[in-house]
């Protein structure tokens, strides 16, 4: 049989190493860590367990496809629940606003905080819905790049501008057409940090993506989401995928127009086909910086990066869940700092990842794990030393009004994951959550394909490509460059 090597073993490489080993291919990841995952690690520290990465999880559904094409069962391999809490919101103002996941409880509880209509509300989540269901076909599962007999590139542009999908307003535009609260506004405008753009920028069909959360559901993985990493590992080598840790590869080796295997510092290897996993921008200046690169499509804006502190915290906050977000006063200028400042902003809105509340072993007995985040721009040069000492204090102040309590006591370790880091540790370009950013209305086109068109036999996937980052569309990727083999 054929063989495929994959370079590097984030979700989108797992993934794909489990669907070409589906289709009989000898698949061979190699790692440049010691251990597989990515962004999707896990991080130990004085006996608290942090997911150091993704948190929230949604459409399980395509994680559990993977066992199926394996032909194994999901449910016996792979573990999760649907969460009854989305989220737990804490505005500025003082209101506290918690999104059930059970729509009578929803409804009830957002008509009582914020004084809204039933009504309006279901239409803009059905509004979500319809959008979602229009482009994900369109955009998200298949690749936008090969002409087929009935849809093209050029269609696909004309359905995306003639719909209405809202890609001319940006998504502030829209929720604040549809919702007069600014609360609300901001609540709905948070979206646009699932992809790690802006919302006063990113369009208005990001608006689609409420629906994944309220109308499919969140969900939590057990034991948390590195077993999603440690699940897809284990099915990939109980089916006979062959890793290589701490073995990062220098080159890919091309001949001819052909990608023929690569090169680790030691050797080199053979292969019918090469997919990289490894960051698009790195994939061309560091493993074929022979060949033309296409700068057009690497001099896209990157996604947002993040800031995060694993806080030990001995104490256990019952009015906090799972994921928790305390809100800035200015989300405006939150984008504004992060995305034209290009720093941290003087305000932000923190996000507090706690699993301890579902896996009480992730935290010694009365404590709690805190992961607690906040957004800010790709690594280019700023002085993050001062700006994260500065951060620190002012998160920890504005823990400390909203939840009434002095943190800093509370705080038995720390560590700590920055824009370098992200970038030391995945060699993510510029240390970006998502690869390139959603701001341009463009976005969805100028994201490189899943496949070189100078290069037979080279793919791509993962989160600086198309369909783009976060898990399912990771896992999206990994489809694509599996059926794009198969023709
Ligand atoms: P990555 O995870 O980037 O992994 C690439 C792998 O390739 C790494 O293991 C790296 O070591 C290896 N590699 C690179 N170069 C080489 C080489 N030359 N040779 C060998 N190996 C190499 N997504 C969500 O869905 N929900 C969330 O809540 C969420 N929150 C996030 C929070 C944070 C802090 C971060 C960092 C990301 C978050 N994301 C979230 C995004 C999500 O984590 C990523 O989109 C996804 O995990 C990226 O997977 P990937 O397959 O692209 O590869």
């Amino acid at each position: 049989s054929k063989n495929a090597i994959i370079i590097g073993s984030g979700i989108a490489g797992l993934a794909t190493a489990i669907r070409l080993k589906a289709k009989n291919y000898d698949v061979s990841v190699f790692e440049a860590n010691d251990s597989p995952g990515g962004k999707l690690s896990r991080l130990e520290s004085n006996g608290y367990t942090f997911d150091a990465g993704p948190s929230l999880f949604t459409l399980p559904s395509l994680v559990d496809e993977l066992f199926e094409i394996s032909g194994e069962k999901p449910d016996e391999n792979f573990k999760y629940y649907k969460k009854n809490i989305h989220c737990q919101y804490y505005f500025d103002d003082g209101t506290k606003f918690t999104a059930w996941d059970d729509q009578d409880k929803f409804i009830d509880e957002i008509t009582e905080v914020f004084k809204i209509n039933a009504k309006s509300v279901l239409e803009y989540l059905d509004k979500s819905k319809r959008k979602y269901e229009l482009t994900s076909p369109l955009f998200l599962e298949r690749s936008l790049h090969k002409v087929n007999s009935f849809l093209n590139f050029k269609t696909l542009k004309a359905i995306a501008s003639a719909k209405n999908l809202d890609l001319f307003d940006t998504l502030d535009e829209v929720n604040r057409h549809h919702f007069k609260d600014p609360r609300l506004v901001q609540l709905f405008n948070r979206y646009a940090t699932y992809n790690g753009s802006s919302p006063y920028k990113t369009p208005g069909i990001m608006s689609m993506i409420p629906h994944l959360e309220f109308n499919v559901g969140t969900f939590y993985p057990e034991g948390g989401m590195y077993s999603i990493t440690d699940s897809l590992y284990a099915l990939a080598k109980k089916k006979g995928v062959k890793f290589q840790f701490n073995s990062p590869v220098e080159r890919i080796i091309c001949k001819e127009g052909l990608a023929k295997g690569i090169k680790t510092q030691n050797q080199e290897y053979n292969a019918d086909l090469v997919v990289s996993n490894m960051d698009i921008v790195p994939t061309y200046r560091k493993l074929i910086p022979d060949q033309k690169a296409p700068e057009k499509t690497l001099s896209q804006e990157r996604s947002s990066s993040a800031l995060i502190f694993y806080w030990g915290i001995k104490d256990q906050f019952p009015e906090l869940d799972l994921h928790n977000i305390f809100f800035s006063g200015n989300y405006k200028k939150e984008f504004t700092d992060i995305f034209d400042h290009k720093k941290v902003p003087d305000d932000p809105t923190i996000y507090i990842n706690i699993t301890s509340k579902e896996d009480p072993d992730h935290a010694p007995e009365g404590c709690e794990n805190w992961f607690v985040m906040v957004n800010v721009p790709p690594n280019s040069g700023q002085n993050w030393e001062e700006m994260i000492s500065i951060t620190k204090r002012k998160v920890i102040s504005r823990l400390n009004k909203f939840l009434d309590t002095d943190i800093e006591k509370l705080i038995e370790t720390e560590e700590m994951l920055t824009p370098i880091t992200i970038e030391s540790k995945t060699s993510s370009y510029m240390g970006a959550l998502y690869g390139a950013g959603s701001n341009d209305r463009n976005a969805a086109f100028l994201r490189h394909p899943n496949f070189s068109n100078k290069i037979k036999n080279l793919y791509f996937c993962g989160g600086s490509v198309h369909p783009g980052g976060g898990i399912p569309l990771c896992l999206q990727s990994a489809k694509i460059v599996s059926s794009l083999v198969e023709k």
